[in-house]
């Protein structure tokens, strides 16, 4: 019958057009600290504790609400886990992104310690102020507690400022839409949290820094002030703040989602799902369509392989491009970006990226039609 070839037509072209996206988008998520490592202290609650709670009901909302989408979990229960655990947990599973949710707190001596409030999402990248650094080097001083710390994290030390810098550059790939999911979750923090906005800021964690995905650490608020302490600790306050993670989840999600369907358009508008015209039901007007679309438009793809990102427009000597050459860069959102290579095909630009890869972890390929930036 007509009607069921022509709705198998559409069924194989919708399967053909979303086949590049089929597989499911998988957030990892960390809740921060656990077993012999608790975290920050307040005088009953436990910062492990509250990471993993908000963590389960988070990803219990988005099992729940998004069938699409898989989550992985670093802990589901009060274990000890080294950061570099929780980053090849993230990097095995191939995640999307991954969130890392701790607890804040000010040091003993502090005398702020008791009024300090809000809520605030870190992406890796520079110090902005001391603040930062501070938060980031308590939270990274799990590290000594593990033997070798000094050969597992290459000489990494903890206390030391300029530690942190290196891992910059691994992470600034995904920048920007680290950047896009902690906006959200900020804003998310404040109308469905009631939380204050301490902002989206920057600092070196190194559980941020070893995962190649675009990857958050929010610190829920601060469990040194006892008000805070009893939100942190009650299941109202943490019902509440892994619904706000998950509305900014979703949106997150909807958003990358669209950027893709966007992508496949341009693609079918290529004439690259052309063969499934032939199917013996396709009306003589489809047919033309795609032909004449063929014809008219054919947007030519380049592909590159993106290195890095910076601030600050680098020279082709610099250290940082690690002796790549030629590296060509675009302009983005404020962001100078380094491109290695330039291909007519995506196998061609992934050979290119496994040679790269050892050399930049991050890297990942963009696709430019006439010069901008599609994918
Ligand atoms: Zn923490």
């Amino acid at each position: 019958m007509a009607i069921t070839k022509r709705f198998l037509f559409l069924l194989i072209a919708v399967l053909i057009a979303f086949g590049v996206s089929a597989e499911p988008f998988v957030v990892v998520i960390d809740a921060g600290h656990g077993g012999k490592d608790v975290g920050a202290l307040g005088r009953k609650v436990r910062e492990k504790d509250v990471n993993l709670a908000v963590a389960l009901k988070l990803g219990n909302l988005i099992e729940e609400k998004m069938q699409d989408v898989k989550v992985v979990y670093t802990r589901k229960t009060d274990k000890y886990l080294t950061l570099q655990d929780r980053a090849q947990i993230a990097n095995k599973a191939k995640g999307n992104l991954f969130i890392s949710i701790h607890t804040n707190s000010l040091a003993k001596k502090n005398k702020k310690r008791k009024t300090i409030k809000g809520a605030s999402t870190y992406t890796l990248g520079l110090h902005r102020s001391d603040d930062n650094l501070e938060v980031a080097m308590r939270e990274n001083s799990v590290i000594s507690l593990e033997k070798d710390y000094e050969v597992t994290y290459q000489g990494f030390d903890p206390n030391s400022t300029e530690s942190y810098i290196i891992f910059e550059i691994s992470q600034s790939t995904h920048m920007e839409q680290s950047v896009d999911f902690a906006s959200r979750v900020q804003k998310e923090f404040v109308s469905t949290a009631g939380r204050v906005d301490r902002g989206v800021r920057q600092a070196g964690f190194l559980v941020l820094a070893r995962t190649s995905m675009p990857a958050v650490l929010v610190e829920l608020d601060f469990i040194c002030n006892p008000t805070q302490e009893q939100f942190l600790g009650s299941k109202a306050g943490q019902n509440k703040l892994a619904k706000s993670l998950f509305n900014a989840f979703r949106e997150y999600k909807k958003a990358s989602d669209n950027k893709v369907a966007a992508v496949e358009g341009v693609r079918k508008k290529a004439g690259k799902e052309v063969e499934e015209t032939s199917f013996e039901e396709n009306t003589a007007d489809e047919t033309e369509d795609f032909v004449a679309e063929q014809e008219t438009e054919e947007p030519e793809f380049v592909y590159k392989v993106q290195l890095m990102a910076s601030k600050a427009r680098l020279s082709p000597k610099d250290s940082r491009l690690k002796g790549l050459s030629p590296v060509d860069s675009y302009k983005e959102n404020g962001l100078y970006k380094y491109t290695y290579g330039s291909e007519d095909t995506m196998e061609a630009a992934q050979e290119i990226l496994r040679k790269v890869k050892k050399k930049f972890e991050g890297a990942f390929i963009v696709v430019f039609s006439n010069g901008v930036r599609v994918k």
